[in-house]
């Protein structure tokens, strides 16, 4: 029978060779970018120009490869925001990136392996950064662990897990409605948002977190976590789970993870700890006693993208007992189906199935730089901290709202004739405008009812001239805004 012709189509470049040219010029433009990041503005405001820009009709017919990157250059140079890339960069806790991480994504991408299972040599590249994780952090061999998202994903894996263990029944196939008493957790005032979060998902309601009050250096007290404890037991609670912080957001501190883990020993709670980025103090001798407990902790969530530097997004979870990790998401419909004798596949250790491939850039980031230069770069930040800390006591306009025990500072510019409330405008003020001129971005937090600035060193690229800079400029705006306050 005659075949009538039909003309397939396809993604493909229809110039394979003008797509080569494409993907080179791009490629010189991303290190031009990141070699000259220094020169761009830390942050520009979004305007309505850009957004117009951005805001297009959806595209029905092709624009070919060259328009659409063409396009993209034309929004780039409408906001040359570089963002946490910056030297100048110390907001929140953003990560800076490596220029070895964005190759990775990019082989990744055009790999489009899913490292999900063991049949994919992907996979294994993934588990063999789980055990050097495991080693880096000094966390147990036998753990079994996968990487997601980032600290929050993370985090939510752990406690999934320690709601499973710990419900003391089949909560998989029962649900919470069988439960016959409240499960309750407990935290920090200090902890993360994202537990909260937690909490909420795994529908154990926001209630069942209970915030223990922090001591003079932000750390749990541990008293009022053990009778907290006991209070919920005789009121018929059911008490599962402490989560210890390593490296608070707002100030960096450290929860005494030796004690938190003898109360949940003693307790027969489960221990998880979220690490985000403090986990990574680990690397460095000066600072490893502060993780020293984080090893007993039951799950252990970190981040690779904000204290190793890495490119969004990478995050990962550690489970001292494999079962039990496998127990809680191991699923396998006929259409899964893969010998259980196999490694487990990722999907079997957390929520999402199809997964790109995140650990190569942790693999290849690791082994173009090695350890010893993380440990040797974390520290650099922590001294940078320690840098700024005693820049800020020493200048009689700012004040240290905080201690400082890693790389996370909290200060704020004093003026004479001010109380709290207006200081708290003023410095609101000084953020606002430091930011419009985007030569250098820290970020905001409230340390009790004062409201600081806040500088975290999370990035590799910053000087002590660019401390002295920051320093500088919100002095001269304090000054400023103060004098027009004042007049
Ligand atoms: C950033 C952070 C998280 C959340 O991590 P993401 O990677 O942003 O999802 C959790 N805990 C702490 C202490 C953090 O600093």
């Amino acid at each position: 029978m005659a075949r009538k012709a039909v003309k397939e189509e396809t993604l493909d470049p229809e110039n394979w060779a003008a797509m080569r040219d494409l993907g080179h010029k791009m490629l010189d433009d991303i290190l031009d970018s990141l070699e000259n990041v220094r020169n761009s503005p830390v942050w520009e405001p979004i305007t309505e120009n850009l957004l117009k820009r951005i805001g297009e009709p959806l595209p029905l017919e092709p624009q070919g490869p060259e328009k659409v990157y063409r396009d993209l250059c034309e929004i780039k140079e409408t906001n040359r925001t570089t963002g946490p890339k910056h030297p100048r960069f110390w907001g929140w806790v953003m990560g800076t990136g490596n220029v070895m991480s964005g190759y990775a994504d990019m082989i990744a991408s055009a790999l489009n392996a899913s490292s999900q299972s063991s049949i994919s040599w992907c996979y294994f590249v993934e588990a063999q950064v789980i055990e050097w994780c495991k080693e880096m952090l000094g966390y147990p061999k036998e753990a079994s662990g996968v990487i997601v998202s980032g600290g929050s994903m993370a985090n939510l894996v752990g406690l999934t897990v320690a709601r499973n263990v710990k419900a003391g029944y089949d909560i998989r196939k029962n649900g919470l409605q069988s439960a016959s008493r409240k499960m309750t957790l407990y935290g920090s005032s200090e902890m993360h948002s994202c537990l909260q979060k937690s909490v909420e998902l795994l529908g154990l309601g926001d209630d069942s977190l209970r915030r223990i009050p922090v001591d003079r250096d932000f750390r749990m007290n541990i008293d009022v976590l053990e009778k907290t404890i006991s209070d919920d037991r005789e009121a018929g609670f059911h008490p599962i789970c402490v989560i210890g912080t390593a490296g608070t957001t707002n100030t960096g501190s450290f929860d005494d993870l030796n004690k938190l883990a003898n109360v949940c020993k003693r307790e027969s709670l489960w221990f998880h700890v979220d690490g985000a980025f403090g986990a990574w103090a680990a690397l460095s001798p000066e600072i490893s006693h502060l993780v020293n407990g984080m090893e007993k902790a039951d799950s252990l969530a970190f981040d690779l993208h904000k204290w190793m530097y890495m490119s969004y997004e990478v995050g990962c979870t550690l489970v001292r007992d494999k079962k039990a990790h496998y127990q809680t998401f191991a699923l396998m419909p006929e259409y899964l189906a893969h010998d259980e004798k196999q490694p487990p596949w990722f999907s079997d250790l957390c929520f999402e199935l199809s997964r790109s491939f995140k650990g190569l850039k942790v693999w290849m980031s690791l082994k173009e730089h090695g350890v010893r230069k993380y440990s040797r770069l974390i520290q650099q930040n922590v001294d940078q901290a320690q840098y700024l800390k005693k820049l800020v006591e020493e200048t009689p306009q700012l004040e240290l709202l905080a201690p400082v025990p890693l790389n996370v500072v909290c200060f704020r510019y004093k003026a004479e004739n001010h109380d709290d409330e207006s200081l708290n405008k003023l410095n609101a003020r000084i953020l606002e405008r430091q930011w419009l001129n985007g030569n250098c971005m820290i970020s905001s937090t409230m340390i009790g009812d004062k409201c600081a600035l806040r500088a975290c060193f999370t990035n590799h690229r910053s000087t002590r001239e660019d401390i002295d800079f920051m320093v500088k400029e919100v002095i001269k705006l304090g000054n400023e805004i103060a004098r027009n306050v004042n007049g």
